[in-house]
């Protein structure tokens, strides 16, 4: 497997494949890998003849007071994990290469990123976007594999690649969960043994959410009343956000539940912040 630094190199490598007819996937990530960035790789691996991941801190997606400093890099293990699932290469560029000093293109999708994570996150998505729509360019993937984790992220990808005709399939995959249901995250290596423990109020709100769904309830109040008081018993739990929205346009159902529905939380824990969410078929 080669680790692949220019982007000179890596046009060159997918060329290289294009020439002999392979099919090219692609698995953007941040590092830090896990079971869930795995899954993607493996999925990926199953249906290209040929896998890039990408492992990119990517500076544009954080805000002032974020955790880009402190965000855990170990290009070393990401590599072997890479290596052990066989992806062909890893793209690790530098980032004053790919962004040069004097750059002044943005990417914005309005609507779409105003709402849940984008509102909390003032220009989050922009960066998301500005860096995924210059791997797109720089790679030429036939399909790119995002986490349902990041369920915001898969319909603004989907939405970018639409708007921009970007010759590219999104593919979302299931979010990965530890046995006790907490979804896996780079950010959980930030929760101490008690934070962990209480973290799981997550997964548990959402499952009971879940079950009342499957029992027949449709009111998007009464469904969201019944999350914030399960996640507002755990001490330790600050609410940033707990939403009941339509899966495509992820605007926000305020009476009665009537298509695909996405329900995303986002939830400190102590410092940390950990999203989650469910989708339920009407
Ligand atoms: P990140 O490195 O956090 O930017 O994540 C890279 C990709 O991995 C994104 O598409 C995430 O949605 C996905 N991902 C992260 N955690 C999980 C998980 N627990 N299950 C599935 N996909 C995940």
């Amino acid at each position: 497997m080669m680790i692949v630094k220019t982007i000179g190199e890596i046009r060159d490598l997918v060329k290289g494949w294009r020439d002999e007819g392979f099919s090219v996937g692609f698995v953007p990530t941040m590092g830090a890998l896990h079971e869930g960035h795995k899954s993607l790789m493996e999925r990926a691996m199953a249906e290209n003849d040929r896998v890039i991941t990408s492992i990119f801190v990517n500076p544009t997606q954080f805000g002032p007071d974020e955790d880009f400093e402190a965000y855990p890099r170990d290009l070393a293990k990401d590599g072997a994990l890479c290596d052990q699932v066989g992806v062909h290469a890893v793209f690790a560029p530098d980032a004053q290469e790919l962004y040069l000093s004097d750059k002044c293109t943005t990417v914005h999708i309005s609507g779409l990123t105003d709402v849940l994570c984008g509102s909390k996150r003032p220009g989050h998505f922009d960066g998301v976007c500005l860096v995924v729509s210059k791997f797109f360019n720089i790679i030429g993937p036939d399909k790119a594999y995002f986490g349902q984790k990041d369920a915001q992220q898969v319909a603004v990808m989907k939405r970018l690649v639409r708007d921009m005709n970007f010759e590219v399939e999104i593919i979302s995959c299931p979010i990965v969960r530890e046995e006790d249901g907490l979804a896996i995250s780079s950010r959980n290596v930030y929760l101490s043994e008690e934070e962990r423990k209480a973290a799981q109020v997550l997964n548990r709100s959402l499952k009971m959410a879940k079950s009342v769904l499957e029992q027949g309830e449709r009111n998007a109040p009464i469904l969201k009343a019944a999350i914030l008081s399960c996640i507002i018993q755990e001490p330790m739990a600050k609410i940033d956000y707990v939403e009941v929205v339509d899966k495509e346009n992820l605007e926000s159902i305020n009476g009665e539940i009537k298509n695909n529905v996405l329900i995303p939380i986002a939830v400190y824990i102590g410092k940390t912040r950990l999203i989650d969410n469910i989708t339920f078929e009407v």
